[in-house]
């Protein structure tokens, strides 16, 4: 059994429809870029339609009540709390999936997409004397068409799932039957706030799994500037690292056969980059008071170079991608370096060379100011 949190409600979504075979489409609509939050309503008999109440039930509410914290999911709390008088109905905004519908209604599901129609249900604050203030929800005869049609394929303990948009007032709607959740999945509770999609790939994710994999020594092996975007968010995501002191690491290329012919850029470890930009106070190397902003972590925003460039380690016998060779540049100072003119380089490089050569020299990185120079044509 799989515990529902709001790190895996819309996984859970996902999967049922995963069970009708639109397994992609759900999983590029049911993402948390598009809801943040969920309500999962455990129909008992007296919420159903009365065409489909058990024997057992002699209840004629056709109303979803909805009480405690649930409340709060369609009117903000404030406006609950201090309700004095029931409100009028006002109508709620519904995406319903028209497959949904078919599935509980065992008919064929076909595509488009999940095909999604705007439906709506109503919606009312109601004060009862000596009672707790509810909300009520659906009123049969004024909610949107295909919203009765979802609630007419709803059985005692199926749920029904709104879901909240993180923009515009619309809730997709979604029903779950019994059979395909019951053992399966234990829900914690019935609202879901800060919802999380763990399946999908986002670059941050696929970044914090990359770091995870690798112990924090992760590799970016190619010779782009994507691969240079991404050096540089996994040193800003790196652990932070101690002391590292200057050594030669002799550089063992790759055998030919495990190697990516088509790039030249040799593995880097984002964490010795992190080192770096400790080391040097979080300040441009090439001049001290460039400014940059801040990370949304807080952290300074910096890049980190390498000042020998690494496409050139097959000249070297040690490694490039070492303390000493990793500069930590403003960047502009590091769009200039990779994309600028020899005749504005030559101070900054001249600069960042005199100020490193005798660490290169204790990492066994020998070269002369002219050959970097080189390099940088
Ligand atoms: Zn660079
Ligand atoms: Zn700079």
């Amino acid at each position: 059994m799989t515990t529902v949190t709001s790190q895996n409600l819309l996984d859970v979504i996902k999967a049922y429809f995963a069970s009708l075979g639109l397994e992609a489409e759900a999983g590029s609509y049911l993402t948390a870029r598009n809801f943040v939050e969920g309500l999962v309503l455990k129909l008992p008999a007296v919420c159903l339609v009365p065409g489909n109440k058990p024997d057992h039930s002699r209840s004629k509410q056709t109303h979803i009540h909805v009480t405690g914290n649930n409340r709060y999911f369609f009117f903000p709390a404030a406006e609950v709390n201090r309700a004095a008088a029931s409100s009028a109905d006002q109508p709620q905004d519904l995406l319903v999936s028209e497959q949904n519908i078919a599935a509980l209604r065992g008919r064929a599901v076909t595509g488009p997409g999940l095909s999604l129609r705007p439906s709506h249900t109503m919606k009312k604050i109601a004060c009862r004397a000596a009672q707790e203030t509810q909300v009520q929800i659906s009123k049969l005869r004024a909610d949107g068409r295909t919203f009765i049609d979802l609630r007419n394929s709803l059985y005692e303990n199926d749920l029904l799932v709104f879901l909240k948009q993180r923009t515009g007032s619309a809730m997709f709607a979604v029903g779950i039957p019994r059979s395909f959740y019951e053992d399966r999945y234990v829900f914690q509770s019935d609202v879901y706030t800060g919802l999380e999609s763990r399946g999908a790939v986002t670059v941050r994710n696929a970044l914090a799994a990359v770091m995870e994999e690798y112990g924090g020594a992760a590799v970016v092996d190619s010779d782009d500037a994507i691969s240079d975007a991404v050096y540089q968010e996994l040193v800003a995501a790196a652990p932070r690292p101690g002391e590292i002191a200057d050594l030669p690491v002799p550089y063992l290329p790759a055998h030919p056969e495990g190697r990516n012919t088509r790039t030249t850029r040799p593995p880097t470890n984002p964490v010795l980059g992190r080192a770096a930009l400790i080391q040097c106070g979080y300040r441009c190397a090439a001049d001290g008071g460039h400014a940059t902003f801040l990370r949304k972590s807080g952290e300074r925003y910096l890049e980190v170079h390498h000042l020998v460039p690494l496409e050139w380690q097959e000249a070297f016998l040690y490694q490039l991608d070492v303390p000493a060779n990793l500069v930590p540049l403003c960047p502009l100072c590091h769009r200039l370096l990779h994309y600028g003119r020899m005749e504005e380089k030559i101070p900054i490089l001249t600069r960042l060379y005199e100020a490193r050569r005798e660490r290169l020299l204790a990492s066994g990185i020998s070269i002369t100011l002219e050959e970097l120079l080189r390099f940088y044509e």
